[in-house]
């Protein structure tokens, strides 16, 4: 087949594959659109696996991007369960575990990531559960009985939401994190500190600085050794110690990849007519800036958007303000613009113990913010900033840092 009158083919359907295919045929695309995935669902959001599907509280048709009916409406072949097996970028091809295979006009990576496995606790143990897909969070909800004793490795944002939501469902968590703070590598001290108290009033076990000799049992895991003489007895462990994007695929292909398959402000590989989008892929939020992923429902949404719109011929650099949220308990943290692990420049407290962190540039224009708030209180705010970064200008550290300025009158002035 002549490459040019090839479908259009979508590798991962995840989050940013799924958005892509939807965008695709919103902005009129009719020829042929494939979808491979290897999980055996529609494409659909994970926000909701680490909290309201443990809750109870929502379930796949809530947070699917859409359904089977509504793929076979849009006709858009959804191949579920036939991961992609490799590519030939050279021949516009690629080959599907069955071993069938596709020629492409054009291609769109969007692989994501897999849960990083913990060496010292062998795959076989029944009830150490990861969580990333679905079917795992499924898995995880029917662990999560009253009484059960949970151990959780990682104390990032998978590590604290499933303790939250272990905590409302009456189970016994203890927290293990090998860094000084929890969620260190991404959240400014501050942050650190009250999800520390926080997780501690509720009842979570949270020990930081903590290594771990290894976990005891032999179907199952029935404690877990640490390398200061303490034992853990357990019923249950989950393991959440971050995400390795699958990149494999686009490196044995001959794809430039470093941290994450590396794309151009297009967001074009280094292969012909294939980009990239999501967990998966590495670009500079601004064009001297560092190459970066970004591991959010933000990115995912809007670079697969972006993306479908430049494999229809499209020449925009993709640009966002990045941006991303944490629930737990109930409360909220939001973050949005670049933030850094240091000290913020201005910090304003707000109603209800809350507190709102910004960070400028040597030029005093807001960079980003951080919210911490019950529910859903910081949203507003965090909205008005994601305004005040967008123009460019100087705001006052003074303003920023008085409760009793509104942040909006800071856009007018
Ligand atoms: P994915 O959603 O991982 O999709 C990639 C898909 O590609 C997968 O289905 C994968 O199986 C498939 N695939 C891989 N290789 C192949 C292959 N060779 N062939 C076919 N298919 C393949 N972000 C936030 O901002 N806020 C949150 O509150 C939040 N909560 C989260 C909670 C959980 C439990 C998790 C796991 C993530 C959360 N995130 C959150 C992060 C956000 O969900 C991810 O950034 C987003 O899902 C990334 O989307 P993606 O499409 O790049 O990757
Ligand atoms: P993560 O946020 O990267 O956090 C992993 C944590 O585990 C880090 O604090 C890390 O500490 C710690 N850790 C690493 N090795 C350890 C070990 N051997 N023992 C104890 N602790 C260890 O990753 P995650 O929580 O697993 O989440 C996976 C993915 O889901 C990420 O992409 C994340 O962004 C996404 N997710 C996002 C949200 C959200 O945005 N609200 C919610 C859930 C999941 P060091 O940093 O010190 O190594």
């Amino acid at each position: 087949m002549n490459s040019a009158n090839a479908p259009l083919v979508i590798v991962g359907a995840g989050h940013a594959g799924g958005r892509a295919a939807l965008t695709l045929r919103a902005e009129g695309y009719s020829g042929r659109l494939i979808l491979i995935g290897d999980e055996s669902h529609p494409p659909y959001e994970r926000p909701p696996l680490s909290k309201g599907l443990l809750q109870g509280t929502v379930d796949l048709a809530g947070y699917s991007l859409c359904d089977s009916t509504r793929l076979a409406e849009l006709e858009i072949e959804h191949l579920a369960g036939n991961p992609v097996k490799s590519l030939d970028p050279q021949q516009h091809r690629l080959q599907l575990a069955d071993g069938s295979w596709l020629t492409y006009a054009r291609l769109l990576l969007a692989t994501g990531g897999r849960s990083r496995r913990l060496s010292s606790v062998p795959e076989h143990l029944g009830n150490v559960l990861y969580l990333r897909t679905h079917d795992e969070a499924l898995a995880l909800r029917a662990s999560l009985r009253p009484g059960a004793r949970l151990v959780i490795i990682g104390g990032g944002f998978i590590g604290l939401e499933v303790a939250a939501t272990a905590r409302a469902l009456g189970c016994s968590v203890t927290l293990l994190e090998a860094g000084p703070r929890l969620a260190g590598r991404v959240l400014p001290e501050q942050l650190s500190s009250v999800l520390l108290e926080l997780h501690r009033s509720q009842g979570v076990d949270v020990r930081l600085n903590v290594v771990i000799e290894a976990v005891q049992g032999n179907a199952c895991v029935e404690a877990v050794q640490l390398v200061d003489g303490q034992l853990l007895p357990c019923d249950l462990v989950v393991v959440g110690i971050g995400m390795q994007p699958n990149i494999e695929l686009a490196a044995a292909a001959g794809i430039e990849v470093r941290q994450g398959i590396r794309v151009d402000a297009q967001l074009r590989t280094s292969a012909p007519d294939i980009f990239a989008a999501g967990d998966v892929c590495e670009f500079q939020l601004h064009p001297q800036g560092d190459f970066q992923r970004q591991e959010t429902w933000r990115n995912a949404e809007t670079q697969g958007h972006h993306a479908a719109l430049n494999l229809l011929g499209g020449e925009q650099p993709f640009e966002v303000i990045p941006g991303f949220w944490s629930d737990q308990y109930d409360w909220g943290l939001q973050i949005v613009g670049v933030i850094s692990n240091a000290e913020p420049t201005a910090i304003r407290t707000t109603q209800g113990g809350g507190f709102l962190l910004f960070y400028l540039d040597a030029q005093q224009r807001l960079q980003g913010a951080c919210g911490w708030g019950q529910g859903n209180s910081v949203a507003k705010d965090i909205k008005l900033c994601e305004r005040l970064i967008a123009p460019h200008n100087s705001v006052s550290v003074d303003a920023l840092a008085d409760a009793g300025v509104p942040l909006k009158q800071l856009l007018r002035s």
